[in-house]
C-alpha cells in the first residue's frame, strides 16, 4: 500500500485542481492520500466528492500545512486526519491567510521598487483560491522572463534575506500544534532536512515540537540521502514520535510524483499507526 501524506492542489499553490489530484494519485496506484495544502482546507471537499463520485479505491486523509516562525526560520507543520470544520482551526487559518495578503502586497512593494511591476494584481489573479503564494510570484516573475528559471526567483528575489523578502507573521509552532490537535488532528513537522539549519537547531526544534505535544516528524521524502532519511528517523524515535512520509506533490515533473519513492525504515513508527489515525 502506497502511503502519500504531503500533497497540494490549487486551492493554494499545486497546479492540479482537487479533482485532478485525487484522479492522478489514483493512477499511481496510491492507496492512501493527505491532500496538505497551505493554510487552507478548502480543497478537500471536491477531492472527498470526485473519490465517492467516481467510487475510487483511494482513501484520502484530511489534512492542511500550516505555516509557522520559529526563530527566524519559517517552520511548516502539517496536520493530518484533523476536523476540516473545526472552528478555531478555520479561524486561525483565516488570520494566516490575511497575513499572507499582506506580505504579498509589502513583496510586490519591494518589487515595484526594483521597477517590477503589479507583481501582486498578477499573482492574486493567477491564484485560483485563497491563498496567495511565494510560488504564484515566482511563476509570475518566470512568465514576464524577469528570471530564467523557477527557482531562480527565490535566488534572487523571494528567498529568505533576498531582496522582496518579507519576514511574515505567521502563528508559532505552539499554536500550530496546538489547533491541530483540538480539530483532533496529528500534528507533523514537514520535511525536516529541508530548513537550511544546522544539525543542532534542528535537534533544538524537534525536541520543542515534542515538548509542545507534537505527533510525528515527515521521515520518508520523494529525494533524499540515506543518510538524511536515517538521521530524521533517529530524532523522531529518540523523542518518541511517529514518522510519516509525503511527496509535497506540487505539479507534475520529471524528479518528483504522488507516491514516488516514498518508504519508512524498520526502526520507524508509521503514523497511520497512531490512535488519533482515520480516514475522511
Ligand atoms: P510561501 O508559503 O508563500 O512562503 O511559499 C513557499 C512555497 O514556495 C513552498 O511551499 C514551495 O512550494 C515553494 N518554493 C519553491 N522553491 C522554494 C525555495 N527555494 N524556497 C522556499 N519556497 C520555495
Ligand atoms: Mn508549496
Ligand atoms: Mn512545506
Ligand atoms: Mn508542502
Amino acid at each position: 500500500m502506497i502511503y502519500d501524506l504531503h500533497s497540494h492542489t490549487t486551492a493554494s499553490d499545486g497546479s492540479l485542481t482537487p479533482v485532478e489530484l485525487v484522479t492522478r494519485a489514483d493512477v499511481r496506484q496510491v492507496g492512501v492520500l493527505a491532500v496538505t495544502d497551505h493554510d487552507t482546507v478548502d480543497g478537500l471537499t471536491a477531492a472527498k466528492r470526485e473519490i465517492d463520485l467516481k467510487k475510487l479505491k483511494l482513501k484520502l486523509v484530511n489534512g492542511v500545512e500550516i505555516s509557522t516562525k520559529w526563530h527566524g526560520f519559517e517552520i511548516h507543520i502539517v496536520g493530518l486526519c484533523i476536523d476540516p470544520e473545526d472552528s478555531v482551526l478555520l479561524s486561525c487559518l483565516d488570520t494566516q491567510l490575511k497575513h499572507r495578503e499582506i506580505r504579498a502586497q509589502s513583496m510586490s512593494d519591494k518589487l515595484e521598487k526594483k521597477g517590477i511591476e503589479n507583481v501582486y494584481q498578477e499573482a492574486r489573479e493567477m491564484a485560483v483560491g485563497k491563498c496567495v503564494s511565494r510560488t504564484h510570484f515566482a511563476k509570475v516573475l518566470l512568465q514576464r522572463g524577469v528570471v530564467s528559471n523557477f527557482d531562480a526567483a527565490f535566488k534572487k528575489y523571494l528567498g529568505k534575506g533576498k531582496s522582496a523578502y518579507v519576514s511574515p507573521n505567521w502563528m508559532d509552532i505552539e499554536t500550530a500544534v496546538k489547533i491541530i490537535k483540538r480539530a483532533g488532528g496529528i500534528a507533523v513537522i514537514a520535511h525536516p532536512i529541508r530548513y537550511d539549519m544546522s544539525n543542532k537547531w534542528l535537534a533544538k526544534l524537534v525536541a520543542e515540537f515534542a515538548e509542545h505535544g507534537g505527533d510525528a516528524l515527515e521521515v520518508g521524502l520523494t529525494q533524499q540521502s540515506p543518510n538524511q532519511r536515517l538521521h530524521i528517523s533517529t530524532l523522531a524515535n529518540k523523542h518518541n514520535l511517529h514518522s510519516s512520509q509525503g511527496s509535497d506533490f506540487h505539479a507534475p515533473a520529471r524528479w518528483t510524483d504522488l507516491g514516488k519513492s516514498l518508504y519508512l525504515t524498520e526502526q520507524c513508527k508509521p503514523v497511520w499507526q497512531h490512535p488519533k489515525w482515520r480516514y475522511a
